[in-house]
């Protein structure tokens, strides 16, 4: 098969992790006799730094019309001082809107051989930890209106039924292929939107009957997470209360540098990014962990281009990456190899075979 991919290198580690995953792909490519051609895009810091803009209309064209977006990161001090519309991660929400993509989905999932590296009590990560958290993203607060007048500031939070529906079905057909569990979070006993949320969940639940819809308000659910992990199989939420909780699930699997996450609208052309940011203070020295960026091209590999097989040599490369004992600087622990960036990518290639 031949697909377009644009490439999003960024900015900080961006580039190093980028450039593993990429490699990785060409070793995909190569076994399973795919072509797999290359678009750079210009997005973020970077982009501010050359055109004076995180994303123009040009490069937003390019990842519309690739068969998939594979990000790195973008950000850093050096933007900070430039003003909100204009920042890199304006880039970013430019980005997800302009490719119309609704729904991101992130894996919270221990890797056994990293249960060690979890910051919970091992009793409770021995009672397992495997759940995906999908976000809507593409409406709520980040995208209403932001204005600031005299000393006070306003951000207005929207959500019309049919936003909610659309990830609400996403929330529900995701359950579906798992466990069966829904989890809806939201804010219902303080906010509308959230009143409006759950009704349309509940809604939605009657055309789900082999799905068990619970709901959970956010700030309870920021406390199980860390208090009852296992419970957990999918949760669906809004974009704000989403992006927390992702954060705060990631840290319980050990290590940021570790998570993937696709965003998927209506089309197969999705976006696919680790979940961390661009570690400015690690930017550089190769010590990235690049696995978060290599999983997010597995993701992009099964979800965007139908190829299973491919996406599950890829997890199991990694796999065996970490079964022989490999860790980059985030996941060391005693007894194991510390390598760098560049290392963990040529030793994962290493591992992929063709079943
Ligand atoms: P961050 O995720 O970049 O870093 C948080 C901590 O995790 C740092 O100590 C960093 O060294 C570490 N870390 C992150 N990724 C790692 C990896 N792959 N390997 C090893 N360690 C890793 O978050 P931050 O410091 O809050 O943000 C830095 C910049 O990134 C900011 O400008 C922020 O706006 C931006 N950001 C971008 C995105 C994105 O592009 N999607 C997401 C979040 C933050």
């Amino acid at each position: 098969m031949v697909k377009n991919i644009a490439v999003i290198r960024g900015d900080g580690i961006g580039p190093e992790i980028v450039e593993q995953a990429l490699n990785v792909l060409d070793k995909v490519s190569k076994l399973y006799g795919h072509t797999f051609n290359y678009t750079d895009v210009d997005m973020g810091g970077c982009a501010i730094d050359k055109y004076g803009d995180p994303l123009p209309e040009a490069e937003l064209k390019k990842c519309v019309e690739s068969d998939s977006v594979l990000l790195g990161a973008v950000g850093g001090d050096k933007w900070n001082g430039v003003p909100g519309n204009m920042r890199p991660e304006k880039g970013l929400l430019r980005l997800r809107a302009g490719m119309g993509v609704y729904s991101n989905n992130r894996p919270a999932k221990i890797w056994s051989q990293l249960a060690d590296a979890s910051p919970l009590k091992k009793s409770i990560v021995d009672e397992g930890i495997d759940f995906i958290i999908v976000r809507e993203l593409i409406g709520g607060i980040y995208f209403g209106e932001h204005k600031t007048e005299g000393d006070t500031a306003i951000d207005v939070l929207t959500y019309s039924e049919a936003e909610i529906e659309r990830i609400g079905r996403i929330g529900f057909e995701t359950a579906r292929k798992r466990r069966g569990k829904l989890c809806s979070v939201e804010k219902s006993n303080v906010l509308d939107s959230s009143r409006l949320w759950k009704k349309v969940m509940h809604r939605l639940a009657d055309e789900y009957p082999d799905v068990e819809l619970s709901d959970m308000l956010v700030d309870n659910c920021a406390m199980q997470i860390v208090k009852n992990p296992s419970q957990f199989d999918v949760i669906v939420t809004e974009n704000m209360f989403g992006d927390i909780l992702s954060d705060e699930a990631s840290m319980i699997t050990g290590s940021i540098g570790m998570i993937p996450s696709s965003s998927l609208g209506k089309t197969s052309c999705g976006l696919y990014e680790p979940i961390h940011g661009s570690a400015p203070d690690i930017a550089g020295k190769d010590v990235a962990n690049p696995i978060g960026t290599i999983l997010s091209a597995a993701m992009m590999l099964r979800f965007s281009f139908d190829m299973p097989k491919e996406a599950d040599a890829v997890e199991n490369a990694v796999s065996a990456y970490l079964d022989a004992g490999y860790r980059t600087a985030d996941i060391m622990s005693e007894g194991m190899t510390l390598v760098g960036c560049k290392k963990c990518g040529e030793l994962i290639i290493g591992n992929i075979r063709k079943d």
